[in-house]
């Protein structure tokens, strides 16, 4: 299989061909017509196969469809997808990602936030607009606390490496995150494991009957 059978677009093909990408991988190859469908998804993935773009490829395809659809009249400057993660290692890379895939399609701003580190750049990224978001949980709270993020108008929510969040003992952050999000948004939920635990929390995020891939 090629991504060309994908029914990707034109711009986002480009990229992953400047990638040196020509097969999608197995995850990416369930994933990417599931999500461009508009269907929650529960991954059981591990780093190393693919999964940042089989969530970060649709993703830019969708938000890229419903800004054609209001013709440039649609409102810019709103985070319309967050993805959260545990590290600023992983941060980053998955911005790294959003960076690259959409790189012909820059009406679409993504932006990386993470501890650790000065908020200042963050914040003024933030007030210059971005549709895209990647953020680690504690400092995603505290700028939202500060009111630099409004996820009102979020359409798509992903979780990535659930467990290790739940590891790094992030879940209070995230239960504090989740009841500022919109209750219509869809939503991908990604771990390397699925003991129980991590099960009952892709239950209170995914919508019903999510379409699983592994
Ligand atoms: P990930 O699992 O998302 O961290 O991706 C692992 C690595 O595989 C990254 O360095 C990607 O750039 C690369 N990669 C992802 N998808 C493909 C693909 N379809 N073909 C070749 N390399 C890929």
């Amino acid at each position: 299989m090629t991504f060309n059978e994908l029914n990707l677009i034109e711009p986002i093909l480009r990229a992953l061909g400047e990638e040196g990408y020509t097969t999608p991988t197995p995850i990416q190859q369930q994933a990417i017509p599931q999500v461009l469908e508009g269907h929650d998804l529960l991954g059981v993935a591990q780093t190393g196969t693919g999964k940042t773009a089989a969530f970060s490829v649709p993703i830019l395809q969708i938000l890229h469809r419903t800004a054609e659809a209001q013709k440039g009249q649609g409102p810019r400057g709103r985070v319309r997808c967050l993805v959260l993660t545990p590290t600023r290692e992983l941060a980053i890379q998955i911005g790294e990602s959003f960076k690259a895939y959409g790189r012909h399609l820059p009406h679409l701003r993504s932006s990386v936030i993470f501890g650790g580190v000065g908020q200042n750049p963050q914040v003024q990224a933030l007030q210059r607009g971005v549709e895209i978001l990647v953020a680690t949980p504690g400092r995603l709270l505290d700028l939202m606390n500060q009111g630099y993020v409004n996820l009102q108008h979020l359409e798509v929510f992903v979780l990535d490496e659930a467990d290790r969040m739940l590891d790094m003992g992030f879940i209070h952050d995230i239960k504090r995150i989740l009841p500022k999000l919109p209750a219509g948004r869809q939503s991908l939920f990604f771990s390397a494991t699925m003991p129980n635990v991590i099960k009952e929390l892709s239950a209170t995020i995914l919508r019903p009957n999510p379409v699983q891939v592994a």
